[in-house]
C-alpha cells in the first residue's frame, strides 16, 4: 500500500549512512523508510519533567534531569577507552560514563555547558553507574512539546550505538516530512475509514509516533488496532469462504444402519448435550457437498472419542473408508483395541497400521485397505505415509491435534484422486472460543463444553519436594486399598539426560521405598525400545504393577480406569495445559482421585501461578485462559501461521472485543462480496493481495 518512495533505503536519510543502515537491520529488520514509520514506540514519556540528580539515584528509574558538565577525561582501560563526565545540578554530582562512541560523545559533550540527560542510575557492587544516557542541549524553549516523547524498542547494540529512541526519533521525522497522504494509501479505503469512524490512516502513522495529545494517541491506537485485527480477520474469512466454494466433499447422506444399531444397542449411555450439538455441526458439514475441515476442542474425558467413532460411522455406513490418527503407538493400539472391541458383531472391518507393522502382516493390511475390506483404519501417523492407499477415503479424524503438524495433516490429502477427505481433528488443548476460530485459520471450531455426568472431582494438592515421606505414606495407604499411581517427571529436549537421571534417582528411591516383590514398578521413557515400552505399559495396565514411573511419555490418551493417584515431579517445569492434560489421565474409574504436584520451594511468580492454577480449577477452559495470560498468544499452538504474532499493536487478548467486531463486520462484509469485487472492496483486495493473505493452494490446510 505503498508508492517506491517509501521502499527507499533509509540509508540516504541524514545522519544514518550505510553502517547505521545496516545495524538496523540486522537488529529490528528495519530496512526502508516504511519499516522505519511502521517501528512504533511502545511507551511514551513526559519529558517537560524534569527532575535531578537525587530523583534519579533515588528511583532508579529512568529519569530525565538538567546538569552541568564540570570535568570530563578519557581514561584508558585495559581493553577499551572510557569517558567520564563528572555532572552537577546544582546540589549533587554524578558521574555518566561511556564505554562506546567515546570520540562521538567527546565531541558533542562540552565542559561548563548545560545539557538535558536522561538514563537510568544503576545499583552496582561498587556505588552506582550512569553509562550511556542520552543527553541533548538544554533548550527551555524546546521543552513544551515534549509531552509525550515516543520510546522505541531497542537491543544491547543499538543502545552501544547511540541508534535508540532520540536518533529513531529523528529519522522519523525526516521520512514524516518528505512523505504525504499520496504516498501512503490509506489500507481501508475512504469508505471503510468513514464507515467506522476512523481517523485517516497516515495521520494515525503521524500521531502513533508523535501525539500532542493523549486523545490523538488514543484515537491512533483505534485506528491501528482495527486494521490489525481487521485485516487478520478478513485474511482469513476470505480463505475459509473461497475454499468452501471451491472444495468439494463427499456427500453422507444418509445416517445408516451401523450407527444406529450402535447408538441404540451399544452405547450404554445418552451423549450430553454437548456432544449432540458437535454432531449436529458435523453432520450438517457431512451432508453439504463441502469438504469437512473441522476442529473439534474439548476437556480431557469430554467424550470426543465417541463423537470420532460415531462421526466413522457414517462415513462407513456411506460406503467410505475413514481413519483415526492418534500421536503414539501406545494410544493408537488402545483405540484399535477399544474400538474393534465395540464393533463386534457390527459387521465392521478394524484394521491397525503403525511404524512397527512390518513385513507381510503390513502388506496384508495395506491390500485389504485398497480393496476397501478394511472400513476403519487406526494408527499413529504411518497412516499418512506414501505407501498407504485406501480405496475410498472419506474422513480422515485425528485425535490430539497439538503432536500434528500441519504438514502432517496435509498429507492426507494426496490419498484420494477425487474430493478430498473431510477432516476433523480432536484436541484435548482446549482455547478460548474467539481465539480459536483465529489461530486455527480456515478451520471451522466446534467446541464440547461439558462433561459426562457422574465425574467426580480430581483432589488436587501442591506439596513441596520436602514432604517427600508424607507422599509416600498417601501412595502406600493409596496402593492398600488397591488403587494404582501415576508418578511423572518432566522431560525436556534440550535437557534429557538430566531428566533421565531425575528419573532414576526418583526409581532408586522408590525402589527402596516400594521394596518388591510387595511392590511391583513399571518404568517407562522415551529412551526404551517400543516394544519395552509397550510391555511395561501393559504390566501396569493388567494391575500387575502398582506404580508407574513415567516421563511424559503417558500424557496422551492411556486409559486406566484403576489408576487414582497421578503424582507429577518437577511440576513447576511444566506448562499449565501439559499439567491438566496429565491430571486428565486419572479420575476415570469409580473412586476417588488425585493429583499431587511436587516441586521445589523457591518457585517464580509464573510457576506459583500455574501450580495454584491447577489446585484451584479442573475446567479446562478456564485453565487454557490463565496459559494464555501466562504464555501471550503468540505461543498457542496454531498462531504462528495465522499471523496473530505479526500485528503491530493490537493483542488479541486485550482486544478480543475488537477481535469479534471486526470478525463480524468481515464475514457481513464477504458474504455480501465473497470475491472482493465490489469498488468500495477495492482497497481490501489489493491489501490482501499485497500482503501475500490469499491462499493459493486450496490442498492444504490451516
Ligand atoms: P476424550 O477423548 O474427550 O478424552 P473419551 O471419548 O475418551 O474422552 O471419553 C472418556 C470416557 O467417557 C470414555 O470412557 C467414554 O466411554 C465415556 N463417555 C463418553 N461420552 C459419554 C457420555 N455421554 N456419558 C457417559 N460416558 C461417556
Ligand atoms: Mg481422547
Amino acid at each position: 500500500m505503498s508508492t517506491p518512495k517509501l521502499h527507499t533505503s533509509i540509508e540516504y536519510l541524514k545522519g544514518v549512512g550505510p553502517s547505521r543502515a545496516e545495524i538496523l537491520q540486522q537488529e529490528l529488520g528495519i530496512r526502508t523508510w516504511k519499516d522505519m514509520l511502521y517501528h512504533f514506540p511502545f511507551r511514551y514519556i513526559d519529558k517537560t519533567l524534569v527532575g535531578s540528580i537525587t530523583d534519579a539515584v533515588a528511583t532508579g528509574e529512568p529519569t530525565q534531569f538538567k546538569a552541568i558538565v564540570t570535568k570530563m577525561s578519557v581514561s584508558k582501560g585495559r581493553y577499551k577507552k572510557r569517558l567520564n563526565a563528572t555532572l552537577f545540578d546544582g546540589k549533587s554530582t554524578l558521574t555518566a560514563v561511556w564505554f562506546q562512541g567515546v570520540k562521538w560523545v567527546s565531541e558533542k559533550l562540552e565542559v561548563n555547558k548545560e545539557y538535558l540527560f536522561y538514563g537510568t542510575v544503576k545499583k552496582t557492587k561498587s556505588g552506582s553507574s550512569f553509562a550511556h544516557p542520552e543527553f541533548e542541549l538544554y533548550n527551555p524553549n524546546a521543552l513544551n512539546d515534549k509531552r509525550m516523547e515516543p520510546v522505541y524498542s531497542s537491543t544491547d547494540l543499538l543502545t552501544r550505538m547511540h541508534l535508540e529512541s532520540k536518533f529513531k526519533r529523528r529519522v522519523i521525522k525526516q521520512i514524516l516530512s518528505k512523505i504525504d497522504s499520496n504516498d501512503v494509501v490509506d489500507p481501508l479505503g475512504k469508505y471503510y475509514t468513514d464507515y467506522f469512524k476512523l481517523i485517516p490512516h497516515v495521520k494515525a502513522v503521524y500521531y502513533m509516533h508523535f501525539p500532542q495529545s493523549e486523545e490523538q494517541l488514543e484515537q491512533a491506537r483505534a485506528r491501528m488496532i482495527f486494521e490489525d485485527l481487521f485485516f487478520l480477520q478478513l485474511g482469513i474469512v476470505f480463505n475459509q469462504t473461497t475454499r468452501k466454494q471451491k472444495l468439494k466433499g463427499a456427500i453422507f447422506e444418509s445416517v445408516g444402519e451401523k450407527f444406529m444399531k450402535y447408538f441404540d444397542e451399544k452405547i450404554p449411555f445418552e451423549l450430553t448435550g454437548a456432544q449432540k450439538r458437535v454432531m449436529k455441526e458435523i453432520r450438517r458439514d457431512l451432508g453439504s457437498g463441502i469438504q469437512m475441515n473441522r476442529l473439534l476442542q474439548g476437556d480431557v474425558g469430554s467424550g470426543k472419542t465417541m463423537v470420532g467413532l460415531l462421526t466413522m460411522l457414517l462415513a462407513v455406513d456411506n460406503g467410505f473408508q475413514a481413519c483415526m490418527m492418534a500421536p503414539t503407538e501406545i494410544l493408537a493400539h488402545q483405540h484399535y483395541i477399544s474400538i474393534t472391541e465395540e464393533m463386534k458383531g457390527m459387521g465392521v472391518n478394524v484394521g491397525f497400521l503403525s511404524g512397527s507393522i512390518k513385513g507381510k502382516k503390513r502388506k496384508e493390511i495395506l491390500q485389504l485397505l485398497k480393496d476397501g475390506v478394511i472400513h476403519i483404519l487406526l494408527g499413529t501417523h504411518a497412516l499418512i505415509e506414501d505407501w498407504v492407499v485406501f480405496k475410498n477415503l472419506g474422513i480422515a479424524i485425528i485425535d490430539e491435534q497439538h503432536r500434528f503438524g500441519v504438514a502432517q495433516r496435509a498429507a492426507l490429502w494426496n490419498k484420494t484422486s477425487e474430493v478430498a477427505p473431510h477432516i476433523l481433528v480432536m484436541t484435548a488443548t482446549p482455547i478460548p472460543r474467539t481465539l480459536a476460530l483465529t489461530a486455527y485459520g480456515d478451520l471451522d471450531v466446534s467446541t464440547i463444553d461439558e462433561l459426562p455426568p457422574g465425574r467426580k472431582p480430581i483432589t488436587t494438592r501442591h506439596i513441596y519436594d520436602t514432604k517427600r515421606s508424607d507422599l509416600n505414606t498417601f501412595i502406600e495407604t493409596e496402593i492398600e486399598k488397591g488403587r494404582q499411581i501415576y508418578i511423572v517427571y518432566p522431560l525436556i529436549e534440550e535437557n534429557d539426560k538430566l531428566d533421565l537421571s531425575n528419573l532414576e534417582m526418583g526409581y532408586e528411591r522408590l525402589l527402596q521405598r516400594f521394596p518388591r516383590p510387595k511392590f511391583q514398578i513399571s518404568i517407562v521413557h522415551g529412551k526404551l525400545k517400543a516394544s519395552d515400552k509397550e510391555s511395561e505399559m501393559q504390566r501396569f495396565v493388567r494391575g500387575e504393577t502398582q506404580i508407574m514411573l513415567a516421563t511424559t511419555v503417558i500424557e496422551v490418551g492411556v486409559n486406566v480406569p484403576n489408576a487414582s493417584v497421578m503424582v507429577i515431579e518437577n511440576a513447576e517445569r511444566f506448562g499449565l495445559s501439559q499439567l491438566h492434560q496429565l491430571r486428565g489421565r486419572v479420575g476415570r474409574g469409580a473412586d476417588k482421585s488425585f493429583c499431587i504436584l511436587v516441586s521445589k520451594y523457591n518457585l517464580t511468580a509464573n510457576g506459583k501461578k500455574r501450580l495454584k492454577t491447577m489446585v484451584r480449577t479442573q475446567d479446562g477452559f478456564e485453565i487454557a485462559e490463565v496459559d494464555l495470560e501466562l504464555r501471550g498468544p503468540g505461543n498457542i499452538e496454531g498462531t504462528q501461521q495465522s499471523g496473530v504474532v505479526a500485528m503491530r499493536v493490537a493483542n488479541i487478548l486485550r482486544d478480543s472485543e475488537m477481535l469479534n467486531y471486526t470478525r463480524d463486520h468481515t464475514v457481513k462484509i464477504l458474504s455480501e462480496d465473497p470475491q472482493l469485487q465490489l469498488p468500495k472492496n477495492a482497497p481490501l483486495l489489493h491489501y490482501l493481495k499485497t500482503h501475500n493473505m490469499i491462499s493459493k493452494n486450496w490442498g492444504r490446510i490451516s
